[in-house]
């Protein structure tokens, strides 16, 4: 029997099998895809993780992130409002540094099993018995489900928020385009959504979109949708003449929920999207997932080995505690401020009011980002 199985190798598990495997246990990660691989993803990260990632000397400072210093929000006719970020942040692409992530994982001493997908997970006495596609069965102490935003995983446990439909979509480009600045996050409003653009490694930009499936229906293809909803945004209009495309076809995805999750679900603890996911506007969902992955590790350790039923109750309580008062707070400003998105009339006032009182966007930056840990 392992020690700990990862289900989910994106931030939060990649992350929790490092600081797990460090720490001398026996840990599986299982991750249905192959590294390294694009994901749907603003890949804007806030400097809060930097201290962090340098301690477990996992910075990628090799891989030369983009350095981010300003925010600009602008409206559907393209009025903007900008702010200086007090922290700011890195642009890395997913597929660089889940990867980077992943090599750090192996030579840490984590065992992977890749392009195994979690199908089913069971209590038994003393663990877990998880069932893996290709007929693989795995048995650990501890399960945590780091399995993002949505999986097959959800429905096995029949968590109640995967039967509810949502509107959302999600759609990532990489792209290369002169005009735009290299140091600055910027989030465009469209009708039924919002885009960022953010510089990424290599001269490249990230241009991710949340938008809407009822839009999509109406106009009945992405390229139709973005030239009628995104150009009508002067500044999309003008990136999306202008930007040469990296790659064939954009990611995307749906099903897209931000409501309200257990932190742990019949004994799986949860870390990262699997837990809450917090709206893509507040560009911190990844440093949260690492940030989540540290404290699902640290309140393991603390709690490890987990030789007795109370001992698990204690852990479990524990984490659910600890991952309330770290983030709870966050998710729920990040779902306030995003009805001020995706709208003209509400859209035209957020940015009027970034413009007019510049303290109050410094106040839902801090309100949405954690300190640097
Ligand atoms: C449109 C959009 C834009 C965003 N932009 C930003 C941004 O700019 N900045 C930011 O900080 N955050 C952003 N986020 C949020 C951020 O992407 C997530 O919060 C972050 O990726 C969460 O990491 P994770 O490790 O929890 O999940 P993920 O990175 O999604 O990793 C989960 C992993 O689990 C694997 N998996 C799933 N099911 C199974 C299974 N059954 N078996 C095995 N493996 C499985 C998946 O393949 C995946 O690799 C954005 C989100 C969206 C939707």
């Amino acid at each position: 029997m392992k020690d700990i199985l990862i289900a989910g190798g994106g931030l939060a598990g990649l992350i929790s099998a490092i600081c797990l495997a460090d720490a001398g246990l026996d840990v599986v990660l299982v991750e249905k895809k192959e590294y390294p691989f694009h994901k749907v993803c603003g890949e804007y990260i806030s400097n809060e993780v930097v201290p962090f990632l340098e301690s477990i000397g996992c910075y990628p400072h090799y891989l030369e992130p983009a350095a981010i210093s300003n925010f600009r929000l602008t409206d559907m006719s393209g009025r903007e409002a900008r702010l200086p970020l007090d922290l700011g942040g890195f642009g890395l692409s997913r597929y660089q540094l889940d990867h980077y992530l992943y090599e750090k994982a192996k030579e840490r001493g984590a065992e992977f099993r890749l392009r195994k997908k979690i199908l089913d997970v069971e209590q038994i006495k003393d663990g877990f018995r998880v069932e893996l596609s290709k007929g693989e069965e795995l048995e650990a102490r501890l399960v945590i489900g780091a399995w993002g935003k949505r999986s097959n995983a959800d429905n096995s446990l029949d968590r109640s928020f995967f039967r509810k439909r949502t509107d959302y979509i999600g759609v990532k480009y990489h792209i290369r385009a002169d005009h735009l600045p290299d140091d600055e996050v910027a989030l465009h409003n469209f009708p039924g959504g919002y885009c960022g653009i953010v510089k990424i490694e290599d001269g490249a930009w990230n241009m991710c979109y949340l938008g809407s499936k009822e839009r999509l229906k109406h106009w009945g293809s992405l390229e139709a949708m973005e030239e009628n909803d995104l150009g009508k945004n002067p500044f999309l209009r003008r990136v999306l003449r202008e930007a040469s495309y990296l790659h064939d076809k954009p990611e995307v995805i749906n099903e897209i929920n931000f409501g309200r999750k257990k932190a742990v679900e019949r004994g799986v603890l949860m870390a990262g999207d699997s837990a809450g996911l917090i709206t893509p506007l507040c560009g911190n969902g990844m440093a949260m997932a690492i940030h989540a992955g540290k404290l699902v590790s640290e309140t393991v350790l603390e709690h490890w080995p987990l030789n007795t039923a109370a001992k698990r109750d204690l852990l479990e309580s524990a984490y659910t505690s600890a991952w309330q008062k770290l983030f709870a707070r966050r998710l729920w400003v990040g779902r306030q401020t995003q009805k001020l998105f995706g709208g003209n009339v509400t859209s035209a006032f957020s940015v009027g009011l970034l413009r007019n009182i510049k303290p109050l966007g410094r106040v839902i930056m801090q309100q949405t980002h954690g300190k640097a840990f």
